[in-house]
């Protein structure tokens, strides 16, 4: 059961992604982490995108496309977890031919609600470990020490665009390509809707509904 995730900056595509991986064995492609794992280790790729990036616009939809494509090659028997792409039409339309080339066929677009008055004082709270990639939020899930990773003593950090002038951005970036996919994938006949807002769990229990 192949799945794309998608939503607003802050729903949660990335915590719930990790609990699919940790309990599903899925195989996660987020191209927001694969982005900011090439502008670590300073690829060509990595510099070019970080800073459009830090403006809050989507990258260039050809190298996301083909960081996608590179890292399909890489889930073996695994179901795919795409998270963060497609985020505009263009890249849906792209996305299904290379999917047609390696047989692989999407069962459902989980747009994951989060209203927007939510969405700013998460992004503004929330930290993640430069290490293992842990996410935590000073409102609602701090580590333990401040600054130190709960799961591997990774430093914790807030992300380079988690700043409040380029989350106004992102979220008008999101209004203005990606909710467009709402009615894009819709009208393919497999949009999932499931509430962002209330415990991890039972956000994860909304999409494994899905899954069965
Ligand atoms: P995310 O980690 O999903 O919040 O993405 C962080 C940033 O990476 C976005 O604000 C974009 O600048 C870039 N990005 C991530 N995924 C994509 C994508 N599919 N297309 C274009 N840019 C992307």
């Amino acid at each position: 059961m192949n799945l794309i995730l998608f939503g607003p900056p802050g729903a949660g595509k990335g915590t719930q992604s990790a609990l699919l991986v940790e309990r599903d064995s899925y195989f996660q492609i987020s191209t927001g982490d694969l982005l900011r794992a090439a502008i670590n280790k300073q690829t060509p790729l990595g510099m070019q995108a970080k800073e459009t990036m830090n403006k809050g616009l989507l990258v260039p939809d050809d190298i996301v496309l083909g960081l996608v494509r590179e890292s399909l090659g890489a889930r073996g028997q695994r179901s795919v977890i795409l998270d963060g792409f497609p985020r505009n039409t263009q890249q849906a339309e792209a996305l299904w031919v290379v999917l047609k080339e390696l047989g692989i066929k999407i069962n459902a677009a989980v747009f994951i609600e989060v209203e927007k008055e939510h969405l700013l004082k998460r992004l503004l709270g929330r930290r993640v470990c430069q290490n293992c990639g842990a996410t935590y939020n000073e409102h609602f899930k701090p580590e333990l020490k401040t600054g130190v990773c709960d799961l591997c003593g990774g430093a914790v950090v807030q992300r380079a665009d988690d700043s409040k002038e380029v989350i106004l951005k992102r979220l008008e970036t999101y209004e203005q390509s990606t909710l467009p996919l709402k009615d894009y994938f819709s009208k393919l006949g497999i949009l999932k809707k499931v509430s962002g807002i209330g415990e991890t769990e039972e956000v994860y229990m909304g999409i494994k509904k899905f899954l069965n």
